[in-house]
């Protein structure tokens, strides 16, 4: 939705380049508000230039902190809704949330690549490395998704950051073969 109209009494700042959580954009704004709680200021509010919601600094913490990741283009609509909630918990540190969440969407890519419903992750897998959707040099990454544990056996996972980020990346590149690639060639 957007967000027209002007936040009331705005001051002017020192410009703050940051990655919008909202937007996804790189901005720089120079307007906002700060709290002038002690000698020196360290509790902004700048407002996106490009979007016009508002960001909270604590010092260099940024609330809410940018996505995970990159956007993807082209995805179908129910695939992007997931794919920015994967991003949105991992930069909320989240990561067996996003795992969980990745190896639903690994399923959905398959289905929607001519997988039949209704079987184990593990042949999902298969299935897209059979039909060169994963590449041949992938093997590595498919192996850090069999590794994060069988969702079919109840169990949940342990999830650390550094495989939730592998994961992830791995996701984003399978999106952009399976949707962003042929959706650009189309457009061509
Ligand atoms: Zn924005």
């Amino acid at each position: 939705m957007e967000l027209n109209g002007q936040w009331n009494a705005a001051d002017s700042m020192d410009p703050r380049k940051y990655q919008c959580a909202h937007c996804d954009v790189l901005v720089g704004p120079d307007t906002g508000y700060f709290c002038n709680e002690s000698l020196y200021e360290w509790a902004y509010i700048y407002i996106c230039p490009n979007c016009n919601r508002p960001t909270y600094f604590e010092f260099d913490n940024q609330i809410p902190s940018p996505r995970y990741g990159n956007e993807v283009e082209y995805l179908p609509e129910e695939i992007e809704k997931v794919y920015k909630e994967i991003r949105d918990c991992m930069s909320h540190q989240l990561f067996t949330a996003a795992v969980l969440l990745a190896r639903k969407l690994l399923m959905n890519i398959a289905v929607d690549s001519g997988a039949k419903e209704g079987d184990n992750f593990v042949s999902y897998v298969n299935f897209l490395e059979d039909e060169g959707i994963i590449p041949k040099n992938g093997r590595d990454w498919v192996d850090a998704i069999r590794q994060a544990g069988n969702i079919a056996t109840h169990k949940i996972p342990s999830i650390d950051k550094e495989l939730a980020e592998k994961i992830v990346t791995f996701l984003e590149i399978l999106l952009r073969i399976k949707y962003e690639m042929p959706g650009r060639m189309a457009k061509n």
